[in-house]
């Protein structure tokens, strides 16, 4: 009987998946210092971002022949080694895009609003200035009819294209891969919508963008600095549902305080999990402690998604 320790839970029909499928799944946290030990006993092992998988553990578990991660990133995953023993890594890519889709325009609905502010405000001041706070308020504007710029026109980038075109937004992309297809609005009723969408360059999207979203990994420098905001539109809104390390923070903070852009939307930040205090204090920013991928549905898909990973390569 194939044993699977899933130690950063898994989303219960996937669990249901894989014990149909008569393997034996195993959801309680072993500690990461007792993982060496606990691994002894189980052919693979599921994790999301909390568990690390490196290389000294690598060596002390021979019996483990797949590694899964819940979700994109495999930074606390040692891929390369895994594979370099034969041991199968494999992730759940596009489970989660749909969602982090969805949070950039929460962002962005919040910061057009205000809500950011608002939220902040009310609980405090909404008894007692009520009309300042309305008229504070007031200059709210829509979605519809302004165009977001998407850098990083990969699975989650074309999703929030995807939403955006639904919106009636206009869509300028970039990627470092060119794109020139349909993307598909999938409507009620089972319509589909083919809608061209071509990719222009990095100068077109940050220059004539009412918003702008990233969506590509972090390398080695900020995608957006000082220099970018510069040539932004004044007013334009940025929202971060990437990484963190893709915004210069501190050119993000004096491009808010000039006015240059009128809000942010973060989920990532520099220095996980102990974002900047300006960042945090900003009343221009609207927060989320990285959770774009953390909605039931996606956690249904990744859970559905690794079973079946699982079972297609232990029954190979
Ligand atoms: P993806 O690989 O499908 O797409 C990334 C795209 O970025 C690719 O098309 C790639 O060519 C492009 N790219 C890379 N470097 C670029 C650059 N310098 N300029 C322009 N384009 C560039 O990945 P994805 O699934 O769409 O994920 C995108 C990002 O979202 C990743 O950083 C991922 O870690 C992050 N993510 C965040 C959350 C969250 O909770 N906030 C959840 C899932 C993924």
């Amino acid at each position: 009987m194939i044993k699977i320790l899933a130690n950063d839970g898994i989303d219960p029909i996937g669990k249901a998946l894989l014990e149909k499928a008569g393997f034996v799944v195993d959801t309680e946290t072993v500690p990461q210092d007792q993982l060496a030990e606990a691994l002894k006993n189980y052919d693979g092992i599921t994790v999301r971002s909390a568990t690390k998988v490196r290389q000294e553990l690598l060596d002390q578990v021979p019996n483990i022949k797949l590694i899964g991660r819940g979700g994109v990133g495999m930074d606390n995953i040692d891929v390369e080694y895994a594979r370099s023993k034969g041991i199968a890594v494999v992730n759940t890519p596009a489970a989660s895009s749909l969602s982090v889709a969805e949070l950039v325009f929460a962002h962005l609905f919040t910061g057009v609003r205000f809500l950011q502010d608002a939220n902040r405000k009310m609980p405090a001041e909404g008894a007692t200035k009520f009309n300042a706070l309305k008229k504070a308020y007031a200059k709210g504007i829509e979605l519809r009819g302004k165009t977001i710029g998407i850098i990083g026109f990969g699975r989650i980038g074309r999703e929030t294209a995807t939403v955006a075109l639904g919106l009636g937004m206009n869509v300028l992309a970039y990627d470092l891969f060119p794109f020139d297809g349909n993307l598909t609005l999938n409507l009620q009723g089972g319509i589909q919508v083919p809608i061209p969408v071509k990719t222009v360059s990095l100068d077109e999207v940050i220059a004539n963008s009412d918003f702008i979203s990233l969506h590509t990994p972090f390398a080695d420098r900020p995608i957006l600095g000082a220099e970018e905001f510069a040539k932004m539109k004044d007013g334009v809104a940025v929202v971060n549902c990437s990484r963190g390390g893709t915004i210069d923070e501190a050119a993000l903070i004096a491009a808010l305080d000039s006015g240059k852009v009128s809000f942010a939307g973060l989920d990532v930040f520099d220095n996980e999990p102990t974002p900047n205090e300006a960042i945090l204090a900003h009343p221009k920013i609207s927060l989320t402690p990285h959770i774009g991928a953390a909605t039931n549905e996606a956690q249904e898909r990744i859970g559905a998604e690794l079973a079946s990973l699982i079972i297609e390569h232990f029954n190979k």
